[in-house]
Formats: structure tokens, sequence, C-alpha cells
């Protein structure tokens, strides 16, 4: 790293179209009726219609029922791409030719770096390892005016919220975190790159309205407790699936308590319980965080439509709208929580914790201590942690567990160096990892010889604890926390300490406790710059880039369009696989060293559904084909695929939760998937099955998923008149077993018009292409 620069001349700061938004939302108004009560939500989501009148009256049968009803067209503000899933945004993209994308958009290089030893050689070693992909984002970032930030810029997110996020504008990105822009009060959604693409090309992209769910904050946090405790708390009261379909929208005299990045922090989690967002209001602490990051210029704009009269007041909610559901939460006696391990919804008070350990047999004592990441690495959450530090150090103390710390961006890195909050860490034995994803993603080569399949436990301020999340370990239980409980637990090295009541022992009899945390909002004079070798590239597109590549890589492959549907039913196709319980889409697509397989679907595509349990069997990752012969699935798919035999999978609930990889739903369909049947889906996979002309169906009654099998073959009856129809009709699906018997299974479909074109024309994409060609 270059020593921070804080005279670098700054960005222009990126303004959100605001007059474009301001005449969407006197539309809304006008259509809608003054007395219409709205959620802050609604405003936004509304103001960015294509069609305000088409979009909230048109499509819904009655004007009052939109949410969860109205199919919504929207034309988003920008687009954020992180590197992992931008390669395969930007491949599809390319297939419409177009000079430049419609709206503007961003590239992120986070997703691929490497935490192991520190940043000053894990970046060179990650960017030497990933050059032709760095390469490949980067020309075309030129090429068609998307600003790339390059390798140690920092996280996606940050980036956002430090240069793009702002009230008012709705944003799409390729990541499921996308919702920590909601902290600055904007609607950011996290969508699959197909998605990103209508965006790109200035197709309308499709929403199902979703319903708002209130959470009212009351009082104020104090002493231990950080926003991210609400948002630990939050995802226990609604579980991983308590937000699916719905936008949650914070108010209540406790917000404005909170700091803008302590805002960002909640919204960043909503993803957890399965929220299409989150968002707050406009506050008084968005100001001082806008200055902070060079974005003064766009205040006036801002304070302009958020004090205007009840009527035209587009960043807070109208007195008296109505939410679907409210929740309510007192900050004032909110404690910290831990959640996990495996689910980040399973919820422990700190002060339960120690039973907890004990009742479930966790382990008690932890290895690491990760602090930082796109969740928590704010300046106000690394000096509180800092705090800690400076009170242990003074006690002559050390951390027992390794202790990591991932700056989410430059400008907090560099600023933290200035602040030698750096120092402190590092005089404190902690490593300093690169402003990338690293342990939050699998890019961890952890060197303190915990071995594949051992049991042990890591506490860490992330926000995601699936099974092999951060190393690769399906056996280390990762337990969610603030940065604050990660810091000062790490230092008893033990998940039965609890920081606020406990003591360390310290030689010669004495005890230490440690004092209730402190820190700063926000840095005095505003954020460093850092270094510039990280500033973006340009955002005017270059024709004259040449975006190369190579057709011996195997990183990188230009896209082949998938075959229209054909005609009539679908026949003869078999179960490929019945999996049992919990599918998320690592479980389909898994991360780890196959990110960097991104850009390569046959590639990438060996590593389909390996996480999967074998509901038969309970084997992960084997399955049988019809003479029962043992192989991965993989395997068995890619010999379906040389056969021409088109496959299902069977599936129990919440299919594909946990991200917005598009993966998962292009390599089942590269591999001759046509149908998944599932209990439920997770909303961002349902959609991108549908992009990529894969048919999610549900069980009309669940039990029917005893009834299948694997090898049982399949057809349907009804989807024909359904996709011929635009989406009206029912389905079944008749399921021919082994031993002859035939079964008529009711299902659902979710398909709207578009989709159901989508899905005849192969992919949305072929749609896309055909349309322009037209
Ligand atoms: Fe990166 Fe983790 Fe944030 Fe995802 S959740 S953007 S992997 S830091």
């Amino acid at each position: 790293h270059a020593n921070a620069q804080t005279q670098q001349p700054r960005r222009r700061a990126a303004v959100p179209p605001y007059q474009k938004i301001l005449k969407g939302f006197e539309d809304v108004r006008s259509v809608l009726g003054q007395y219409r009560k709205l959620t802050l939500a609604e405003k936004i989501l509304y103001s960015h219609l294509d069609n305000v009148e088409e979009g909230l009256l048109e499509n819904t049968n009655n004007s009052k029922n939109i949410r969860g009803n109205a199919n919504l067209k929207l034309k988003p503000d920008r687009v954020a791409m992180q590197d992992a899933s931008a390669q395969m945004a930007i491949l599809q993209f390319m297939t419409c030719n177009l000079p430049s994308t419609a709206v503007p958009a961003s590239i992120h290089c986070d997703h691929m770096i490497v935490g192991e030893k520190g940043a000053d050689t894990d970046l060179p070693n990650s960017i030497a390892g990933n050059k032709e992909v760095f390469d490949f984002l980067e020309s075309a970032g030129k090429k068609y005016g998307m600003e790339f930030w390059p390798p140690g810029a920092g996280i996606i997110h940050q980036t956002v919220l430090e240069n793009y996020a702002a009230p008012g504008l709705m944003m799409l990105g390729t990541d499921s975190h996308t919702p920590n822009a909601g902290g600055l009060g904007a609607i950011a959604i996290g969508v699959g790159g197909a998605d990103a693409v209508d965006a790109l090309v200035d197709a309308p992209w499709e929403l199902k309205a979703p319903k708002i769910l209130g959470v009212r904050l009351e009082g104020k946090l104090s002493g231990w407790t950080s926003p991210k405790d609400v948002i630990l708390h939050l995802a226990g009261l609604l579980t991983v699936r308590g937000g699916t379909g719905s936008i949650i929208e914070y108010s209540g005299p406790g917000v404005d308590t909170l700091s803008a990045t302590g805002m960002a922090t909640v919204c960043n989690m909503g993803a957890e319980v399965g929220a299409t967002t989150s968002i707050f209001p406009f506050t008084e602490n968005h100001i001082p965080y806008l200055k902070a990051t060079g974005r003064a210029s766009i205040i006036d704009a801002v304070k302009g439509i958020a004090y205007g009269s009840e009527h035209y007041n587009f960043l807070r909610p109208d007195t008296g709208c109505e939410y679907d559901e409210q929740v309510t939460i007192d900050l004032s006696t909110l404690e910290p929580h831990i959640n996990g391990p495996f689910t980040p919804d399973l919820s422990t008070p700190l002060s339960k914790f120690k039973e907890a350990v004990e009742t479930n047999k966790w382990p008690k004592t932890f290895g690491a201590g990760l602090i930082g990441s796109c969740t928590n690495s704010s300046f106000e959450d690394m000096t509180r942690a800092e705090d800690l530090v400076k009170q242990a150090h003074a006690a002559g103390l050390r951390p027992r567990a390794d202790f990591f710390i991932t700056p989410g961006s430059e400008q907090v890195r560099a600023t933290l160096e200035e602040s030698a909050t750096l120092d402190s860490f590092s005089k404190a034995g902690g490593t300093v990892l690169a402003n990338a994803c690293g342990p939050c993603i699998g890019q961890w080569k952890r060197t303190d010889g915990v071995k594949k399949g051992e049991e042990n436990a890591i506490l860490c301020s992330y926000n995601r604890n699936f099974p092999g999340r951060n190393d690769g370990n399906a056996k280390t239980m990762s337990f969610l926390a603030s940065p604050e409980i990660v810091t000062a637990m790490s230092y008893a090295g033990s998940t039965e300490f609890n920081p606020v009541t406990d003591v360390i022992s310290l030689p010669g009899g004495k005890e230490f406790r440690f004092e209730p945390p402190t820190g700063t909002q926000l840095p005095g004079s505003g954020f460093a710059i850092g270094n510039p070798a990280f500033l973006p590239t340009s955002a005017k597109p270059d024709p004259n880039v040449q975006v190369v590549v190579d057709p011996e890589s195997d990183r990188l492959a230009l896209l082949d369009p998938f075959e229209p549907y054909g005609e009539g039913e679908l026949k003869g196709l078999k179960v490929l696989y019945k999996v049992k319980g919990q599918c998320t889409t690592d479980t389909i697509s898994a991360a780890g060293p196959w990110l960097k397989y991104k850009g390569h679907l046959p590639n990438i595509s060996e590593n389909t559904l390996i996480g999967a349990v074998n509901a038969e069997s309970g084997e992960t990752n084997v399955a049988y084909d019809a003479d029962g012969t043992k192989m991965s699935i993989p395997e068995l798919a890619k010999k379906w695929k040389s056969q021409g035999q088109q496959w299902i999978v069977v599936a129990e609930d919440n299919y594909g939760e946990g991200s917005a990889r598009e993966h998962a739903a292009l390599q089942p369909r590269y591999l001759g998937g046509r149908i998944i049947l599932a209990k439920s889906f997770a909303r961002i996979h349902q959609t991108n099955l549908k992009k990529q002309g894969v048919i999610p169906l549900t069980f009309a009654n669940k039990e029917d998923y005893d009834k299948i099998s694997a090898n049982d073959e399949i057809a349907t009856s009804g989807l024909w008149d359904v996709l011929q129809s635009g989406g009206e009709g029912k389905v079944k699906v008749s399921v021919s077993k082994s031993g002859g018997e035939t079964l008529e299974i009711p299902v659902e479909h979710s398909l709207s018009k578009d989709q159901c074109g989508f899905v005849l024309a192969g992919s949305a994409l072929n749609l896309l292409a055909k349309k322009s060609k037209e």
C-alpha cells in the first residue's frame, strides 16, 4: 500500500438523476391520488417504474393491492458488479452488441483476492493468479464505459456506499449484499448477472411488487451494543425466510440515532432474512457521511427533496402509511447477539451464549477472530474495535485467537492508517488483509493447522456463515457478531467469555475487565483517498478498446446461446437428483476454488450441486444412474447431456437461498436441466432460473416431495398452455416410477408473461437479442 494521500483531488460526485426520479414521483402521486399514504420504499421504487400508470394500475385488478401483486417494470439508475459475477454479466452483455451501457455501471474486483499473510503479499499474488480475468474486466470496463475499480480498491458495497449510493437512488448490484446502500436511503437490490444486463441494455427490470415489512426502532444504542446487533436480533426473529418477498423499511425515533454506516450494516445483513432489500429514511446523519466521502455537492439536492411539504417529501414515509407487518425493536434494551453456527438466524443474546455453547456442545475455544468485510468495516466499527485493543494492550494482553482485519475499501484503510488504528491492530499481532472479500467468501488460506473436516470454531463480524463459507471446511462453526464482540472475545479465545461481565486473568493474580468500547463515527477531516492506483477507470466508453477472450483460456469462454424451448409439453425428463434439506446457491455452485471459473461455463459446471445431500442415500454429491452406476452429480449430468437426456432436480424448501449467484441457474441449464421442482424457492434464484430458461415449479402439496425418486421419468401437462398464454393456467407433472406406476402431481408455477417469453426463447438474453434484431 502506498501512503495515504489526502491531497489527491476527489472524483466528481456521482449524482442520482433526481429530476427524472422526482418526475416519476409526481406521476406516482397523480396516479394513486394524493391521499394515498406511501411507505418510503414504495415512493422510491414506484418512482422508478418504466410506465407509472401501467405499473401501478393496469397490471393489478385493484389499485390498492399493488404490493405482492403488481409486476413492476423498473428502470434502475445504476448497476454495480463484483468481479466474480461481472464476468458472466459482461459476457452476456457482449452478446447484445451495444457500444456502451445504458445506465452508469461499475465493476469491483474484490471476490478473487485471497486472505492469508496480509495485504502486501496477498494482493500481488491474487492479481498474478487472476490477471486474465482482471484484464478482461478492465478492458470491457473501458470499452463500454463502466468504471473499473481494480483489485485492492475495496469491497463492492463499501465502494458503492462511499461513491454512488445516495438517498432516493435505485440501483441493482450483482451481489446479494447490494442492499448495504439502503443505509444511505437508496433502494439497492441484489440480482443475478442476467438481471443486471436488463438494466445495462435499457430493458425494464421486472420485480413482483414487494410487501413492506416495517421495523420500528425505539430508544438508543449504548455500551457494547452496536447496529450489527439490530440485524443479528432481527434475523433471529424473522428467520432466513422471514423477509422473503418484502422490503424491510426502518422507521421510528431510533433511526435518527444511528450513523449512516451503522444503518448500512443493518441493511447489508437484511439479505440474510431473504428480504428483497432494506432501507432507512434520510436522516441528518447522512449529511456528514456524504461530506466525509467527498460528496458535499449533492447535499443541497438531497435536502431539497427531503424537506419538501408532506406531499412532496420524497425521502421519508408518509405519516400514517401502512406496513404489511411491523416489528418493534428497543435499541435501549437490546443486548449484543451472536448468531450461528451454520445459519445466520440462530441468534443468541450474549448473556445466554455460554449456556448455548454448553447445551449444544459447541467448541469452547475458537481459533480466529475476523473483523471488517463489507458488513462491518466502517470508521466507527474499526475505532470501537481499536479502543478495546488499546485497553487490552495497556494491560499487556495479546489476542489468544488469530486476529484478522479486513478494511472495506482503500478510503477506509488509508484513513485508518492516518489515524494509526491499523497500527494498533498490528501491534496487537493482528493481520491486516487486503481491501477485499478474502475469508468472507472462502478465499482464506488458514495457516493455523486446522485440517479439512476438523471441527472448530471461528468468530467473525461478517454476514454469512453457511458450512464451508470461510475456509472451505464444512466443520468450521462460524459465529457472527459485531466487530466489538469479536475483538474482545479474541483476547480470551474462548466462546464462553462474555466481555461485558467476565474478566481475563493477568499474571500476578490481577484481573482485566474491558470497558464498553467507544469510537468515532467519522474521521474529522474526511476520508483519505489513499493510493491513487486504486481509483477507477473513466466512465467514458472507448470503442477502440479490444475485449480479448483467448479461445484456449480455462478461465473465460464466450457464450453460446441456449436452445429455444421447442414445442409442446416437456416429456421424457428424468430425475437427476433428489436433494434433501437445505440447498443454497453455495450447494448448487460452490465458491472457494471454483470462483476462478466464473467466466467459463463448461469448467465451472464441474461443481454443479456437489454440496447437495442425496435424499435417498444421505450421501453428498453421490448420484446413481438408472442401472445403479454410482458417480458424482456433475458426472451423471454430463453423461446424460451427452446422451441428450434432459433432467429435473427435486428439492425441499427455499431452494437457492443465500445469494444472487446466477451460475446456480446457468450450470444446470448448460448441463441439460429443464425443471427444478421444489417445496419453495428463494426469490432471486427463482428469477435467475427463469431468465436462463429453466422452469421452477413448486409442489402444490409439499408431501408430494416424498412420492418422487431419482431416475423417475417426468412429463408436464398444462405447461405448454401456460407458456402460450403468458402465464395463465395450471400445471401438473406426471411421474412414471421405475416399477411402471404413474402418478399425477399438481404443481404451481410463477411465470409472468415476460418470463414465459424467456422460457420459450431459451433464455431472457435470447429474447433480448431477438428483439434487438427485429
Ligand atoms: Fe465480499 Fe463477503 Fe461482502 Fe460478499 S458478503 S461482498 S463476499 S465481503
